[in-house]
């Protein structure tokens, strides 16, 4: 069946018993034994909960993948996953990455003794130059927040493979009905389903799915163990924003290549960074691996010192701090998402003082420019009076 119609009968057909379309919460987390020895499929919420588990089967079955878990947030499926390695292990990661992951690779697995290598993972020679003999895996974001570089899924997962590495792949930005990490060899997709997924700024999620019986079993026990699910009530809520993403992402994509266009010919702006435009590096690659662009893009602007009055002047868009709602959200990654990446490092990716990333939302293309436009008119005014 095609994605559009998997994802609007997310659990709609998963409750026999009454036929309810819209699929139960079931709040229960414990669960009476027929008899010693027997178990209806279900004994402890943690480990296994009704609802969770219609959201878990259709996250595997959007992305390919063998097995899905629904964990409490993005960061703690990042860390669920992060928990398979052990002291001595390396990663290699993308070099322009999520900034919590950053965080969370710095400032907590190192003290386990997990390290990673921050490298342009679209190129083999610096992956290779980077790899030792303790590196486990490759963390690949394509494309990157907020610089939007694309990495070619199927050259290094293959690359991967052939040196014994898993390959994870953030896949957040995309969304499964966009991009399949799975379907090009990757081994783990791992979602903020608290982004497009849920798509409304209301629910706080992630997702793992996994490839192949060994992982699925691996990452199993660790999403039990650990015990960072998602709890019935977000788990529906989910799921409730699922069912629309088809439609959601065609509208984010329309919108967001729209006002890419407009601002690239804009004179106050310098670049802007969205696989969307032909004159994107990443431009081919994106389009041969996945069926759509993403909803969100960076620009920087000429003058660092129209930053602060943009922000202040939006009206419709809001400044601040996520990506992927229905909402038009404004970040400023230099002081939010990405605060906690070393200035070296940014600087050298290109998150400086003068970019703001752009998550373009549902409204209608006409309101959304004309509210950037007057911001921007603001700013140079206030600048040159
Ligand atoms: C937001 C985000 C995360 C973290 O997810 P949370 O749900 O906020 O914990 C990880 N990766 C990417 C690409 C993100 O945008």
């Amino acid at each position: 069946m095609n994605m559009e119609s998997r994802l609007a009968q997310i659990g709609s057909q998963s409750d026999p018993d009454t036929g309810a379309v819209s699929f139960p919460i079931y709040n229960a987390t414990a669960f009476r034994h027929p008899k010693l020895g027997q178990s209806t499929g279900f004994d402890y919420a943690r480990t296994k909960s009704p609802t969770r588990a219609v959201l878990e089967a259709a996250a595997a079955d959007l992305e390919s993948g063998d097995a899905g878990f629904a964990c409490s947030t993005g960061m703690a499926a990042l860390q669920i996953i992060f928990a398979m390695f052990s002291q001595g292990d390396h990663l290699l990661v993308s070099l322009d990455l999520y900034g919590g992951t950053y965080r969370l690779l710095e400032k907590i697995m190192s003290r386990f003794g997990v390290t990673a290598s921050y490298v342009d993972t679209n190129d083999l020679d610096a992956l290779e130059s980077q790899r030792t003999p303790n590196t486990k895996a490759v963390l690949i974001e394509t494309p990157t927040n907020p610089l939007m570089m694309i990495t070619d899924l199927a050259k290094v997962s293959a690359w991967a493979k052939q040196k014994g590495l898993i390959t994870i792949v953030d896949n957040t930005l995309l969304t499964p009905y966009l991009q399949r990490p799975l379907e090009l060899g990757a081994d783990i997709v791992i979602h903020s389903a608290t982004k497009y997924l849920g798509g409304h700024n209301d629910v706080l999620a992630g997702l793992i799915v996994t490839k192949g019986q060994e992982l699925s079993a691996q990452i199993g026990f660790l999403h039990n163990s650990i015990g960072a699910v998602l709890g019935a009530q977000d788990s529906w809520l989910l799921m409730r924003g699922m069912k629309t993403l088809a439609l959601r992402m065609e509208r984010h994509q329309y919108n967001a290549t729209r006002v890419a266009e407009w601002l690239q010919t804009h004179p106050s702006v310098l670049q802007v960074y969205y696989p969307g435009l032909p004159s994107h590096p990443g431009y081919e690659v994106q389009k041969s691996q996945s069926s759509g662009n993403t909803g969100i893009f960076s620009f920087k602007m000429k003058d660092a010192r129209t930053i602060e009055p943009i922000l202040r002047h939006i009206k419709l868009i809001a400044f601040a701090e996520s990506l992927g709602g229905v909402e038009s959200l404004m970040t400023y990654p230099a002081v939010q998402t990405h605060a906690d990446i070393p200035l070296e490092i940014r600087e050298r990716v290109g998150v400086d003082d003068r970019l703001l990333r752009f998550s373009v939302g549902i409204e209608h293309i006409d309101d959304i420019i004309a509210d950037l436009k007057q911001a921007i008119e603001a700013a140079e005014r206030e600048n040159n009076g």
